[in-house]
C-alpha cells in the first residue's frame, strides 16, 4: 500500500486522515497534516480495493489539482484598481457594474480578498484585462503561489502538523 499524499509505500500501520476534505491512507509522516481520522471500517462512496495481484497502485490522489487553484497575476489588485480608474469609475460604480458589494472590490483591489473565478470573470469581461496567470513560467508547482486556498503542497512546505485549515 502506498500513501497517498506522497506516494512512498507504507510500511506497518497507515493512518486515515481526511486531508483537504479528502480520505487519505498515509503515511505517519503525512499523517501529521491533519488531525481528522475517517474510519476505514464505515462504508465509503469510493472503496479501496486492493489489487488482487501485481501491478501496485501507484497512482496518487492529487489534491493539489482538485484544490480549486486560481492563478491570478502579480498585483492584480492595482491592475484591477488603475484600469477601474482609467475607465472613470468609482468603486460604487464599479460594484454595481459588477453586481457585487463595495467592500468585495475595495478589498480586491487591496488583495485582502482571495477572488473566486466567477468575480474575476466579471472583472476581466468589465475592465478587459486580463487577470489569470497564464504564463508558463508559474504553471507547475504551485509552491510558489503568492495566494489562493492553501494546498497540500504548501502544507507539506511549511510542515506545521497542528496548523488549521482557515479559509478566509
Ligand atoms: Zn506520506
Amino acid at each position: 500500500m502506498h500513501c497517498e499524499v506522497c506516494g512512498r509505500e507504507i510500511y506497518g500501520q497507515p493512518y486515515y486522515r481526511v486531508i483537504e476534505g479528502g480520505k487519505m491512507t498515509v503515511c505517519g509522516q503525512c499523517a501529521q497534516f491533519s488531525k481528522q481520522e475517517w474510519d476505514p471500517r464505515k462504508p465509503q462512496a469510493r472503496p479501496i480495493r486492493r489489487r488482487p495481484s501485481g501491478a501496485p497502485q501507484i497512482r496518487r490522489r492529487s489534491d493539489i489539482e482538485v484544490a480549486e487553484s486560481i492563478e491570478v497575476v502579480e498585483k492584480y489588485g492595482i491592475l484591477i484598481r488603475k484600469t477601474r480608474q482609467k475607465k472613470g469609475l468609482t468603486i460604487e460604480d464599479f460594484a454595481k457594474k459588477l453586481n457585487e458589494k463595495e467592500s468585495v472590490i475595495k478589498k480586491m483591489e487591496k488583495e485582502q480578498l482571495n477572488p473566486n473565478m466567477t468575480l474575476i470573470r466579471k472583472i476581466q469581461n468589465e475592465l478587459g484585462i486580463n487577470l489569470l496567470d497564464t504564463s508558463p513560467a508559474t504553471k507547475g508547482p504551485v509552491l510558489s503561489r503568492p495566494m489562493g486556498p492553501r494546498t497540500l503542497g504548501d502544507m507539506i512546505k511549511i510542515k506545521t502538523p497542528k496548523d488549521e485549515e482557515e479559509e478566509e
